[in-house]
């Protein structure tokens, strides 16, 4: 058997200059995992804020509370990043009321569960602004950081 010269290979294997082939091959790594895991705290943070219970079951009477508690997003990650990681914004629906909540979003809106939808000016106008204010969920409404809350959590007043 008669043998060539033997192969050789004085470097590594050539990946060629394509922008494709030098792409990063791990976009989702730790960072995402990590993610997850602030995720699941937010959510059983608000779970505990909220008592465990479905935050519509009293909003919403005529729809049956069903299924598992889910966290629910009050204003869409797509509308703020970053927002699904803020438990300020994640409230606990259970199944029946988190698919009530998608299906009638104008409804949803006033009982406080969600903003109104993006271009939607039908209550706008009839509510008033003090009534948004005035209750805690809608609050959610002024994306950013106008959040209305008083940052009064520990009393201070009577000690
Ligand atoms: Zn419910």
């Amino acid at each position: 058997m008669k043998r060539g010269e033997p192969l050789k290979r004085n470097k590594g294997l050539d990946r060629g200059t394509s922008e494709l082939k030098r792409t990063r091959l791990q976009p989702m790594s730790k960072k995402r995992r990590s993610e997850a895991a602030e995720r699941r705290a937010v959510v059983a943070e608000a779970h505990a804020r909220d008592g465990g219970r479905c935050v519509a079951a009293d909003l919403v009477p005529h729809v049956t509370c069903w299924g598992p508690l889910d966290g629910d997003e009050i204003v869409k990650r797509s509308a703020r990043p970053g927002g699904h990681l803020d438990a300020a914004n994640v409230q606990g629906l259970c199944r029946a009321h988190h698919s009530w909540k998608d299906d009638h979003p104008i409804d949803a809106a006033r009982v406080g569960l969600r903003p109104f939808p993006v271009g939607y000016m039908g209550d706008r106008t009839v509510t008033t602004s003090s009534h948004v204010t005035s209750c805690p969920r809608t609050g959610a409404n002024d994306v950013g950081d106008t959040f209305t809350h008083d940052g009064d959590d520990t009393p201070h007043g009577s000690t």
